[in-house]
């Protein structure tokens, strides 16, 4: 079989015009003004991203961002969770603690006297969300937790989880249960 012998492109003798470099500087240049000028156009058309001016302007999040929990509403301002535990049980950061109480009616067995989430535990997975047969716990609020200092422990409680509600947002879920 013949074989091909290729010779590198270095050890080829240039000519005297590619040894000044001149051509490849100037080709350089067209690229680098080509880019320039494209740049200029497109900012001028809004074709580029925004600059933030983080943290007095904030970028704004996506739709399936993750932030911190709440607690949804019925009607009569009672919360919609019936304390069953799920999103306790399906948290793989064990940072949600529930204490259920009975109602004393028929309609719904229970209701939480506690609902506490270690949100400095949490991971933001969203498994909780998903866990609830409800639609009782959302993390739709858009809220980054702050970075806390004075100890080990945030514990977001059930007050808290039931004001954080952001203003764009009903507190009253659409579904019926
Ligand atoms: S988001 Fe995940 S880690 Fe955080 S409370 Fe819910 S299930 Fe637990
Ligand atoms: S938030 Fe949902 S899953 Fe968690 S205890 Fe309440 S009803 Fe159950």
């Amino acid at each position: 079989m013949a074989t091909r012998v290729v010779t590198p492109a270095l050890d080829q003798p240039r000519s005297w015009w590619e040894r000044t470099y001149l051509g490849e500087v100037f080709r350089g240049l067209v690229i680098t003004i080509a880019h320039l000028i494209k740049n200029m156009v497109d900012l001028r058309e809004n074709r580029v991203g925004i600059t933030y001016q983080w943290p007095e302007q904030p970028k704004p999040l996506p739709a399936t961002f993750r932030g911190e929990h709440r607690l949804m509403h019925r009607p009569d301002g009672t919360p919609r969770c019936v304390a069953c535990n799920c999103c306790a049980t399906a948290c793989p950061a064990n940072c949600i603690e529930i204490t259920g109480a009975d109602t004393g009616h028929d309609g719904v067995e229970k209701y939480p006297i506690r609902f506490d989430i270690d949100i400095l535990q949490c991971v933001y997975c969203g498994m909780c969300v998903e866990a609830c047969p409800c639609d009782a716990i959302r993390m739709d609020t858009g809220k980054i937790t702050d970075a806390y200092f004075e100890g080990p422990v945030k514990i977001l409680d059930i007050d808290y989880l039931m004001k954080n509600q952001p203003a764009d947002k009903s507190p009253i879920s659409e579904a019926i249960y």
